[in-house]
């Protein structure tokens, strides 16, 4: 017998939910995934597996067991292991017990932090393009984001300046990455120091997202949570996806002041409860033994960055030498395309996937990004793909 489904509801869904568009990623690896013989550099993961040993405590934990949750906050020895690396890499000290919490990736970590932050209307100002997520995520919180605008010329350095001009009496947060999506620039410690003043200036908050730290070739990283003045409102969030290769595996944490890390706690604790048991367990052992791993898969990143920025500038696409994370962000501006149709075009004409730099915010139109989170023969069909497309739209 058929039941009977009734009529949809006619009370409107979530507003701010409702109007938030679709990730201009996705959107477009949609396409992508239905065609042949395409040659990806749209993807924001690591090309390559978690290393073995990692692997390894992750069967391990299932074999053995570890099937249960853990404590709201993480497994102890994690939370121990990532306040002792952030005192031996950046010399900053936070408390396992009270000033860490591990979280479902970094994904989470930004939702925690931008909700305990964020009281209705409040503004966070992000400079752009910026990671697809933070706008959105911004607004889900009950605020509002305030994008202010870097620029290739100026080598997507954030300008102080700019960053001091748009407070306002609801400015309650900085959101910073450095090194950033999509454009793999890295600011300056000074310029890091001199935004942190700002901050503490105007009594903001800064929330920090360090997922590309570990992914950086050029000078010393920094974690902004070992500034001078930057502790006490600084959130930190980093985590295992894109420095060891476990994206899938879904960890990451906050480390910050205790105030505000009790109060991600506790949303944390009413919505996930905690991260993956077994996931955390494969972390400690990212932590203990997963050094000569990491460096091994940074300095092939670091082969195909130089090779894939001399190949895109020597066929016409002016890019920077991006100093972190695994993407370029070269200009397009000299074609006459908008971003958007670059993308679809080159994707429909060569079948080389790329993400239409506006998928980052309005700041990225002009510029495509090309991650190099893929195999180097791979970057060089695809540089050929796209020089023949070049050469195509210049004789047109
Ligand atoms: N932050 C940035 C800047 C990212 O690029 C990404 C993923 O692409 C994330 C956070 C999400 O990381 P996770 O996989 O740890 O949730």
């Amino acid at each position: 017998m058929a039941i009977a489904r009734g009529t949809s509801p006619k009370r409107p869904l979530n507003r701010v939910i409702a109007s938030c568009p679709p990730s201009g990623i996705r959107r477009f690896f949609d396409i992508a995934s239905q065609m042949e013989g395409v040659i990806s550099l749209g993807v924001g993961e690591p090309d390559f597996v978690t290393p073995q040993s990692i692997r390894e405590a992750g069967i391990r934990a299932l074999e053995e067991g570890h099937t249960s949750y853990t404590g709201n906050s993480g497994l102890p020895k994690l939370r121990e292991g990532i306040c002792s690396l952030l005192e031996r890499r950046h010399g900053v000290r936070y408390d396992p017990e009270s000033e860490c919490l591990i979280t479902v990736g970094v994904s989470e970590a930004l939702d925690l932090a931008l909700r305990v932050l964020i009281n209705p209307g409040d503004e966070v100002i992000v400079p752009t393009p910026c990671y697809v997520a933070y706008e959105p995520c911004i607004q889900f919180a009950g605020g509002v984001a305030v994008t202010i605008p870097t620029y290739m010329e100026e080598g997507f350095r954030l300008d102080p300046g700019r960053v001091e001009a748009a407070i306002t009496s609801k400015t309650k947060a900085i959101l910073i990455a450095s090194p950033a999506n999509p454009t793999g620039a890295t600011q300056s410690r000074e310029n890091l120091i001199r935004l942190v003043e700002i901050a503490h200036q105007y009594d903001l908050y800064i929330i920090s997202d360090e997922i590309y730290e570990r992914l950086t070739y050029e000078g010393e990283p920094t974690c902004v949570g070992a500034l001078p003045l930057a502790r006490e409102r600084t959130v930190v969030l980093n985590g295992f996806s894109k420095s060891h290769a476990m994206t899938g595996w879904r960890v990451g944490y906050a480390c910050g002041p205790e105030p505000i890390l009790r109060l991600m706690t506790r949303v944390h604790q009413y919505t996930m409860l905690c991260a993956s048991h077994i996931s955390q367990l494969a972390a400690i052992e990212a932590i203990e033994n997963g050094d000569s791993a990491v460096e091994a898969m940074v300095a092939d990143y670091d082969k195909r960055r130089r090779i894939f920025v001399e190949g895109l500038n020597q066929i016409g696409l002016d890019c920077l030498m991006p100093q972190g994370a695994f993407y370029t962000f070269p200009s397009i501006k000299r074609y006459g395309l908008t971003s958007e149709e670059f993308a679809e075009r080159l994707l429909q004409e060569e079948r080389v996937a790329v993400v239409p730099g506006t998928a980052f915010g309005v700041a990225g139109e002009g510029h495509i990004r090309c991650s190099y989170a893929t195999a180097l023969t791979k970057i060089e069909e695809a540089l050929e793909r796209m020089e023949r497309f070049l050469r195509r739209l210049e004789n047109a």
